[in-house]
């Protein structure tokens, strides 16, 4: 019987661990640029956060993003993440 072992991540909006395929990873590219990556195999420093609304709120508040990926993240490009932020993919 095989054990999967599912990585765990902590959500810098909660704070909680949760399973990596939960969280939406969100990369600083080489060009500096803030994106979301969803296929999870983009090079570039990441952070985790959970696909709601509500620890995108807290990341966004606590800055918990750019303290993650050691940069600061303008408020558009914070707008347009949380376009991608859908709330409903994990429930
Ligand atoms: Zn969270």
């Amino acid at each position: 019987m095989a054990n999967k072992k599912i990585p765990f991540r902590r959500c810098v909006g909660c704070g909680e661990m949760k399973e990596k395929t939960e969280l939406i990873r969100v990369i600083k590219t080489p060009e500096d640029e803030i994106i979301i990556d969803s296929t999870g195999k983009k090079n570039g420093r990441g952070a985790y956060i959970c696909n709601t609304k509500e620890c995108f709120s807290k990341a966004r508040a606590s800055k918990g993003l750019e303290k993650s990926l050691k940069t600061a993240i303008p408020a558009e490009t914070y707008d347009s993440l949380e376009k991608e932020i859908t709330d409903n993919a994990t429930k």
